[in-house]
């Protein structure tokens, strides 16, 4: 008793993997569950070996006493009231200096107010990514709250992240919510990967009549390029995965409505809160909303004609898999941009290379080309990243790729949302004269807010608005 160095909360499937890593990794481990009989199972799972590092507990109490003081206890529960009924129940056991740890994909402005509220008992925020596999053999981990606390943790957070050539992908990121806000960017960029990913896979079969396990082999040869990353190898294999039941692709079975825990709309509400744009996030947020709707779809195809016509050879694979590029670059600035943002907003001072290091293995997001991110982000952290040399020279090859695939998706009724507000985001900001002075003018015409002059720079000017 009292002797384990960290208690885990929450046998579920992350943290019945994080408890596993943590004893792989030399540690002492106790755990509780709400539900016993998970307790139990998971301690006869870990089998006699890591059973020596764990201390399976059946009451709060019991968990408490199992560990040695000051006392670190991590939360792998669900996010919202889960978290606050858990920091309830346990308070009362704890002793001042003990610190909680929520690991769950928190709302980051929960964790700022838990972060205000525990007294002192310490609260603390990480933001863990990589699914059941990155958990139990090494997770990207984004750390946030008082550098105090991160010293208290920093070994064994250190020692069950991912690792990318040598560098272990976990970081105290900043103070308060910042690491659980850099995870649910990191969720935004996630959703957008995968929708633009979803897009070409579209292109793919509605557009050339491609089967899915041909899509597969696309998506596997991209994945020796610069779109290396772990969400294509793994559309590679869902495209080629075959369905007993029918003899076909898995893939033709599965219901066109994906599912949402809210991350991606965290993001979008979060960057709208300060003004950051993040467009291709939000579309994908937007196209995750509308493919829930599938009867209203359904109705509309049979209202305004039949779906998607094939592209007729307008296109070409290798200019997909460009334009998923220039896509790819556009939608990480955005990302990192809002980082940034959020970073001027909040006071939290955040190193945007070490929000690309911690990216490069363990996560969801993990890619070739988050390596050279981090390299562009060192260089010039306040430059934004489409302006680094690296990708500036990507940019300039790829968009002409990415204006031809949005151009035929178009044309042919194939609905690309996240490629085309990528495209659009690029032109946008590649315009230096834009269009928002007629915004100013009818702002002004309706609502005398005033605009500002180019010819003399002079402000607070009103038209006349008569012809
Ligand atoms: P699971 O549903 O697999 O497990 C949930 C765990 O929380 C179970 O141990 C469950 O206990 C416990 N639990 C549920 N409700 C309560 C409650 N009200 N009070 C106390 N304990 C409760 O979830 P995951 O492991 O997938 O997710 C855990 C956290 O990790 C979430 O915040 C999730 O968003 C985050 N996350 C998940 C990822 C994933 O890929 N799954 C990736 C990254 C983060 P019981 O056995 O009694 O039901």
């Amino acid at each position: 008793m009292s002797d384990a160095d960290i208690g885990l909360i929450g046998l579920g499937t992350m943290g019945a993997a994080l408890a596993l890593n943590i004893a792989d990794n030399g540690f002492e481990v106790a755990v509780w569950n709400r539900t016993t009989a998970r307790t139990q199972e998971f301690a006869k799972e870990a089998g006699p070996f890591l059973a020596s590092q764990i201390t399976p507990t059946e009451t709060l109490k019991d968990l408490v006493a199992a560990i040695r003081a000051p006392r670190a206890i991590i939360l792998m529960v669900p996010a919202g009231q889960p978290v606050d009924d858990q920091i309830a129940a346990l308070a009362p056991l704890l002793s001042p200096g003990d610190l909680i740890i929520d690991a769950g994909n928190a709302n980051f402005r929960d964790t700022n107010r838990r972060s205000a509220a525990t007294g002192n008992i310490g609260f603390f925020g990480i933001g863990v990514s990589g699914g059941e596999e990155g958990a139990r053999n090494g997770p990207s981990i984004m750390a946030g709250g008082d550098a105090a606390h991160w010293s208290r943790v920093e070994t064994i957070l250190t020692a069950i992240a991912a690792d990318f050539q040598g560098s272990p992908c976990v970081a105290y990121l900043g103070p308060e919510g910042a690491g659980h806000f850099v995870k649910t960017v990191h969720n935004g960029i996630e959703y957008a990967d995968m929708q633009m990913i979803a897009e070409t896979y579209g292109l793919m079969r509605d557009g050339m009549e491609m089967t899915a396990p041909e899509i597969g082999n696309v998506f596997s040869g991209w994945n020796d390029g610069p779109l290396k990353s772990y969400l294509i190898e793994i559309s590679a294999t869902v495209a080629r995965t075959q369905d007993a039941a029918t003899n076909g692709p898995l893939l033709d079975v599965i219901v066109d409505a994906a599912g949402q825990k809210g991350t991606g709309r965290w993001t979008a509400i979060e960057a709208q809160h300060i003004a950051a744009p993040v467009p291709v996030i939000e579309a994908a947020v937007a196209a995750r909303n509308l493919s829930a709707r599938r009867d209203a779809r359904a109705e509309m195809e049979a209202l305004f004609g039949t779906g998607p016509v094939p592209l007729n050879g307008d296109i070409t694979l290798d200019e997909m898999e460009q334009a998923l590029t220039a896509g790819k670059i556009l939608c990480y600035s955005q990302g990192f941009g809002m980082i940034a943002a959020a970073s001027n907003e909040f006071g939290w001072d955040l190193s945007l290379p070490d929000v690309a290091r911690v990216w490069r293995e363990g996560c969801i997001i993990r890619s070739a080309m988050l390596d050279d991110m981090a390299a562009a982000l060192s260089d010039d952290p306040k430059r934004a990243l489409m302006a680094a040399p690296v990708f500036a020279e990507i940019l300039a090859e790829t968009h002409v790729a990415l204006r031809k695939v949005v151009g035929a998706a178009v044309a042919h009724g194939i609905a690309v949302p996240a490629l085309s507000s990528g495209l659009a985001y690029f032109d946008t900001m590649r315009t230096a004269r834009g269009t928002a002075n007629m915004i100013q003018g009818q702002r002004d015409y309706f609502g005398l807010h005033g605009f500002e002059r180019l010819d003399d720079g002079s402000s607070g000017q009103h038209g006349p608005w008569a012809v």
